[in-house]
């Protein structure tokens, strides 16, 4: 039997006009069941002769992914039932969402839903790790081979009744609703089993306060809902209606409304980052979600495309959840001639093979262009040496021309060429020069956590310094002499960072960028790290209080040239009084220059500003 999916309402109309349409076509209004739509995997279970054989993903519908390692770990799932039958039955895995806030919290890439936590979770290698996470399983359908006699079903209810016999769970929250109330639903023995003692029964006409009743009480389950199921509960009017070619006719799903719209996957590309991680990123066809318009959502990593089961061509819905980040939350229509997504064995920009660290592919080629890319703005950055004037624009704009590649190249930049491009005057390039030159007294720490190797951050700097291995040369001493335990040996250093580093600092590409940036003169021991240099030459405005009033060429917004001056020691106030000492005027400065005057302010301009502060520099 394909496993299809349900056609949707929107709206209490269109659900009324489904039922009013369902029950013209069958010439009387029949049994309708309304069921919970639980927001989990929906998945098949084999048994063969009352034993779980395999347990089967929705997948296309027809050919779904084998799990059944892993869902005989969850508790609800019976390896054994209490009768020898051939059945199958579909149902819901579920996630409750106090584990999910729970596990969530751990994640390194936090799941966006409890859905695809569950699927992730199905899909791992180890079942020992899915026992870990305590999924929920509820029947709601069921397929016999053969009827055993005396145990009729004809009707969903019954059925439910007999997958609760057999050992099954099955959602309480229910109920049944015809043209009149339908009135003793279950036998006197069916009370006994849980899910049957709170089924709602009432009247058609009682249906739209039952759905927003039902609405209301969502927020009170243990489990995501998203909406309602409604059939029928006669199976024989269920084959007199049949399937349209994607869904039955007998059912349809009520949708509550959620932040989600519903797109096509166009394809999946993959993006490099800084650290060589390779994250796939699905290109969506551009669909408004909550005010924003999505056409890229991250994929994460292979293991959550393959949870999604996800293709090229798929129809998705796509969430955008408060202010996370888009998420697909799942396929609803596969793509049926697509295969399973490859995750690529190369890079896609340097073609080096990719290597698998736990749920990710790095590329590990140092110089990668994407990579050096990435390297480059995370070394500029204020968090790192804090090259003022290279900000990401300027820096964008010498990859574009080629002028630089990496790290190193900022070290011997051919002004004359930048000096040739737009927007770069004199000045700017006087800048530009002086706050790279600068780089060359940032400390050695800063120099080391600032090179974007993976894992070698500044928590890590700081203790492998402060254990004693105060420069570049110690560590690489270390690393060439196989002394990794060495490392491990240090407080706060666990096992897997330091082998990763160690691997990392052994590459020759790392090693050739560490050899041109000690030949540009960067700071690769502590010893000669000069003392306060950086505090020593930039407190040349101490003790002075500027005021900044036009407009500037190289200082835009004007709370850059504030903090050029802050950051000398000056403080900026917001107008000219009597303890004013300088005004820094720009062009088409008003009424500040005036009482600046009045008042014999300094009056410093642009190009003044520009040589005091890159005088500090030469220092
Ligand atoms: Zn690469």
């Amino acid at each position: 039997m394909p496993v299809l999916s349900l056609d949707k309402a929107y709206s209490h109309e269109e659900l009324s006009t489904w039922v009013r349409r369902t029950s013209d076509k069958l010439g009387h209004a029949p049994v309708f069941v309304v069921e919970e739509k639980l927001d989990g995997v929906s998945i098949v279970l084999y048994y063969e002769q009352g034993v779980l054989a395999r347990a089967v993903t929705r997948g296309n519908g027809s050919m779904g992914n084998d799990v059944t390692g892993n869902v005989r770990t969850i508790r609800d799932v019976p390896l054994r039932l209490q009768d020898d039958v051939d059945i199958a039955v579909r149902g819901e895995i579920l996630l409750p969402l106090v584990a999910f806030r729970r596990l969530n919290e751990d994640m390194e890439t936090p799941y966006a839903n409890p859905r695809n936590l569950a699927a992730g979770t199905l899909r791992r290698v180890k079942s020992r790790e899915t026992a870990g996470v305590p999924l929920r399983f509820f029947a709601y359908e069921g397929f016999l081979t053969d009827v055993p006699a005396g145990r009729s079903v004809s009707t969903h209810r019954d059925m439910l009744l007999r997958l609760a016999r057999l050992g099954f769970r099955v959602n309480p929250h229910m109920g049944l609703f015809s043209e009149q109330d339908v009135s003793n639903p279950f036998p006197d023995d069916a009370a006994q089993l849980p899910a049957f003692s709170q089924v709602q029964t009432g009247t058609l006409a009682d249906l739209e306060d039952a759905i927003a009743q039902w609405t209301a009480d969502r927020e009170s389950r243990e489990y995501e809902i998203d909406g309602l199921v409604v059939k029928l509960d006669d199976l024989s009017l269920r084959d007199e209606l049949g399937y349209t070619g994607h869904h039955p006719r007998w059912a349809i799903a009520y949708k509550f409304e959620s932040p989600v719209s519903v797109t096509k996957v166009r394809s999946i590309d993959v993006q490099v980052g800084r650290t060589g991680r390779i994250t796939p990123v699905a290109r969506v066809e551009p669909v408004g979600i909550g005010g924003t318009t999505v056409s890229n959502v991250t994929l994460h990593n292979q293991a959550y495309i393959e949870a999604l089961e996800l293709h090229v061509g798929d129809t998705v819905e796509v969430s955008r959840r408060g202010d996370v980040i888009p998420a697909v939350e799942r396929v609803i229509e596969p793509n049926p001639e697509a295969h399973p997504y490859a995750f690529p064995t190369r890079c896609p920009t340097c073609d080096s093979v990719l290597e698998e660290r736990g749920a990710h592919h790095f590329c590990p080629n140092f110089r990668c262009p994407d990579r050096m890319r990435g390297q480059l703005h995370f070394f500029v950055a204020s968090a790192q040496m804090d090259i003022q004037h290279l900000g990401s624009e300027t820096l964008n704009l010498l990859l574009a021309e080629g002028i630089v590649e990496e790290i190193p190249d900022l070290f011997c930049l051919d002004y004359e060429r930048i000096a040739g491009l737009p927007g770069f005057g004199a000045r700017k390039i006087e800048l530009l020069k002086g706050s790279i030159e600068h780089a060359t007294s940032r400390p050695y720490r800063t120099v080391l956590a600032s090179l974007g190797i993976p894992d070698l951050g500044p928590k890590f700097v700081e203790l492998v310094c402060d254990a004693g291995y105060r420069s570049i040369d110690d560590l690489l001493q270390l690393v060439d002499e196989g002394r990794v335990e060495s490392l491990i040996a240090i407080d706060g250093i666990g096992e897997k960072t330091a082998a990763r580093v160690a691997e990392e600092l052994a590459r020759p590409s790392v090693r050739s960028v560490i050899q041109r940036l000690r030949e540009a003169g960067l700071q690769f021991s502590e010893e000669h790290a000069p003392e306060k240099a950086e505090s020593v030459e930039a407190q040349i405005f101490a003790g002075e209080s500027w005021c900044i009033t036009g407009s500037f060429e190289n200082f835009q917004p004007r709370s850059l040239a504030a903090e050029e001056i802050k950051s000398r020691g000056g403080t900026v106030v917001s107008d000219v009084s009597g303890k004013t000492t300088h005004l820094l005027a720009g062009a088409n400065a008003g009424s500040k220059r005036d009482k600046a005057e009045k008042r014999g302010v300094e009056i410093v301009d642009e190009q003044e500003f520009l040589r005091r502060i890159a005088a500090t520099d030469d220092v």
